[in-house]
């Protein structure tokens, strides 16, 4: 087993943050009249749940390793936009919101305790998580193009969010702070447990 040793410093930091973050969180509803690829392109970036998921997904590549390394930050985008379409086309799905939410606690625990199941584990896991994050917004998307360049820009931004996780993952196998890529998976668990309780 791994330990996890987190100062209290550290927790009363997540803390205070989440203070300030939670109300990030909530940009998730909105004005959707008019979608541009601009507001597809902040979205992911303004939503702290898909913020935290979707680098969490790149942490956990650079951890995997190997074929890991492109299949999750592809699978998630492609199957991310499945589930916008299954959303825009009307199928009903239940516990979505929970389920963002969850799979930033899940993500992150992920990362945290260094998990590295096989591809028949983490694809699918990746994959649902990733239908429910595309699904949140297909079902509000305009019947119109605008929806198309919206999506686009939201699919930029999760490639984006991912490279970003493997950055980090990487810089954090050279940095002297040996579990630095575990630590952010750890802080990413704790947001994601603190959005999960958070009524929103
Ligand atoms: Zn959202």
């Amino acid at each position: 087993m791994h330990s996890f040793a987190r100062p209290a410093s550290f927790a009363a930091l997540v803390a205070a943050a989440t203070v300030g973050l939670t109300s990030a969180a909530l940009a998730h509803v909105g004005d959707h009249s008019h979608m541009s690829f601009a507001e597809g392109l902040a979205h992911p970036f303004t939503g702290l749940d898909h913020m935290l998921a979707m680098v969490a997904v790149g942490l956990w590549a650079s951890q995997l390793g190997g074929r890991a390394l492109w299949l999750l930050p592809l699978t998630f985008p492609a199957i991310m936009t499945l589930g916008a379409v299954l959303g825009f086309g009307g199928v009903a799905l239940p516990w979505v919101e929970i389920g963002i939410t969850a799979s930033v606690l899940v993500l992150g625990a992920a990362v945290a305790l260094t998990l590295r199941p096989s591809l028949l584990v983490s694809l699918p896991l990746i994959a649902l998580f990733a239908a429910l994050h595309g699904y949140s917004h297909g079902v509000e998307l305009p019947a119109n193009a605008s929806a198309l360049t919206y999506a686009g820009g939201f699919i930029v931004a999760t490639l984006a969010l991912h490279l970003i996780g493997i950055a980090i993952g990487f810089a954090a196998t050279r940095m002297p702070v040996r579990f630095a890529a575990r630590t952010a998976g750890g802080a990413i668990a704790v947001l994601g447990l603190v959005l999960l309780v958070t009524p929103h």
